[in-house]
């Protein structure tokens, strides 16, 4: 076949055009759609809100017979097939969700060569109906979606995904394409490896989302500076609130409805049809809030949530981008917005020490929160960290908070000995346990009920750090275990030294602190 020759369904940019109604392509678009259509295999990563499904939509336009399209979000599928027939698509799905005689009318209608694409769940592949129904008919392309999920440790679709790459020979000559919007090196070549993708050409898109404004803020009293936020800038938004665990994504739902905010609560503990419901308002209403766990937002595609912010410390660069990559897919400003504290660092930190799976398993999460913990706690621009951390090289972006309003950085040491000198006298009194409140009480002199009780007014520490307020010792100490200074054992989140704490305590290393531009600009005021 040539490639002057005009497909069936025609170029693919007078499909855009004429289906879509867009001007033209983005990125990489082009270049996949064309390798695509000409039979080629892709690895597409991309990041959220870059534009993948046009990737393979067209080229299942273009050319003969039905792409089929392999995604986990089988809650979505009617949704995207609604979406695609609006545009004219011919457009289908099978899922679970569907009685016998829904199934057999998709399956006619496939086998009449009726369908430009159609949506399965990655487990129906692995069903030899499905591949025989698949037999019979006519593929233009496999597309396999959120492809990540292959190389996920303990992600609930692996098992299906690994399946997928039966696909290669039972269909050898039918192209296929991955996408992804996860990023590190590591898991694009555990795709192309599970996947049987070897020979597919990569497409990598800048990951730069430059409409997105980062900021990461001490967290003080979250829900209020969360309201603060959503008051003064975005007023009337729609936007997505993170949150770490179900109870306290209703608490914070339940307070913003409170304050005569357009909130609603989303986890997975809510019933189906709750869920559902909260969803779809989102979705289709204007200015709707949802405050969730992770489990939303994969597959979302709504183009003006304003601001995502996150009440919690994420456990991953990648899983943070991603969420916040859900904001502004329209173009238009957004804010990402996270507040982080002391807290956040012990709770992470104790459940990687709690949880299951082997020791490398529990490396790599603590590899993974001290990659978070290094963009949080950088003087640089978030952004030139954040693309770094994706293998891509940029400068200061002049829109992100360390931008705007760059932090200083100052020399921590001698507080860093008066902690950790601190925590070496507590570690004496073998059987208590004292996490960071005990220890600042100590350094500012407060004979608290718990102090006097364990006589700690009498240990030469008691006082010694008046200098400091109790928010910046919290800094300090948070500080301190992002950098790995101090470490955190068991239950009650005790402070203990790490193999590194000597060489400060010693007076052989210099320790670097940041200093929160709020906190700096009062600071100096009170110096005034
Ligand atoms: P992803 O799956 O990568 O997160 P989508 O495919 O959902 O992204 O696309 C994100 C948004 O961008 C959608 O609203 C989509 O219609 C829009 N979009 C994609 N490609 C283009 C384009 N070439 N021109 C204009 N809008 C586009
Ligand atoms: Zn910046």
């Amino acid at each position: 076949t040539s490639t002057t020759d005009t497909p069936p369904g025609g170029r693919p940019l007078e499909v855009l055009r004429r289906v879509f109604g867009y001007e033209s392509f983005r990125g990489p678009q082009q270049e996949i759609i064309d390798h695509v259509t000409a039979g080629g295999d892709a690895l597409v990563l991309m990041p959220t809100g870059g534009g993948k499904s046009l990737c393979y939509q067209i080229p299942a336009l273009v050319r003969p017979g039905t792409g089929v399209v392999v995604s986990p979000l089988i809650a979505l599928m009617q949704d995207q097939v609604d979406a695609l027939r609006a545009l004219g698509v011919r457009a289908g799905f099978l899922n679970s969700t569907q009685d016998p005689d829904e199934r057999r009318l998709v399956e006619a209608e496939f086998l009449a060569g009726e369908l430009d694409l159609l949506y399965l769940a990655p487990e129906r592949l692995r069903t030899e109906s499905a591949l025989s129904l698949l037999d019979r008919g006519r593929v233009s392309l496999f597309a396999i979606d959120e492809a990540h999920c292959v190389a996920q440790w303990g992600h609930d679709f692996r098992p299906d995904y690994l399946a997928l790459s039966a696909l290669h020979e039972r269909w050898p000559d039918v192209p296929r394409i991955a996408l992804t919007a996860t990023a590190t090196e590591a898991t694009h070549n555990e795709i192309a490896h599970r996947l049987n993708l070897r020979d597919a050409r990569h497409f990598v898109a800048s990951f730069d989302r430059p409409n997105i404004q980062y900021r990461i803020a001490p967290k003080d009293d979250p829900r209020k500076q969360l309201l603060h936020l959503l008051r003064t800038e975005h007023p009337g938004d729609a936007g997505i609130v993170y949150c770490l665990s179900r109870a306290s994504v209703e608490k914070t739902a339940e307070f913003l409805v409170r304050q005569g905010i357009d909130a609603v609560p989303y986890h997975a503990g809510l019933d189906a049809g709750t869920r559902a419901a909260n969803q779809s308002r989102f979705l289709r209403e204007d200015g709707v809030v949802v405050v969730a766990t992770i489990a939303f937002g994969m597959g979302i595609d709504k183009p003006d949530v304003r601001f995502v912010a996150h009440l919690d410390l994420p456990k991953s660069v990648e899983g943070y981008y991603q969420e916040t990559g859900r904001a502004g897919r329209d173009g238009l400003p957004s804010t990402a917005w996270l507040a982080y504290g002391l807290q956040d660092v012990v709770q992470q930190r104790k459940m990687i020490e709690t949880s299951e799976g082997d020791e490398a398993h529990r490396r790599m999460l603590s590899a993974h929160v001290d990659a978070m913990l290094a963009l949080c706690e950088t003087v640089e621009c978030r952004r030139v960290h954040l693309l770094a951390y994706f293998g891509e090289k940029s400068g200061p972006c002049g829109n992100c908070d360390t931008c705007l309003t760059p932090p200083e950085s100052w020399d921590g040491t001698v507080p860093a000995q008066k902690i950790l000198s601190t925590v070496v006298r507590l570690a004496r009194e073998r059987r208590q346990k004292f996490g960071a409140g005990q220890i600042i009480d100590i350094l500012l002199g407060k004979k608290s009920a718990k102090v006097v009780q364990h006589d700690h007014d009498a240990l030469s520490v008691f006082g010694i750090g008046t200098e400091l307020d109790a928010a910046e010792w919290r800094g300090v100490i948070r500080q301190l275990l992002a950098q790995g200074l101090l470490a955190v054992e068991g239950d009650y989140g005790t402070l203990v030294l790490t193999d590194d704490s000597g060489e400060v305590l010693g007076g052989r290393r210099e320790v670097r602190l940041r200093r929160e531009p709020e906190r700096a600009a009062r600071t100096a005021a009170a110096r005034k």
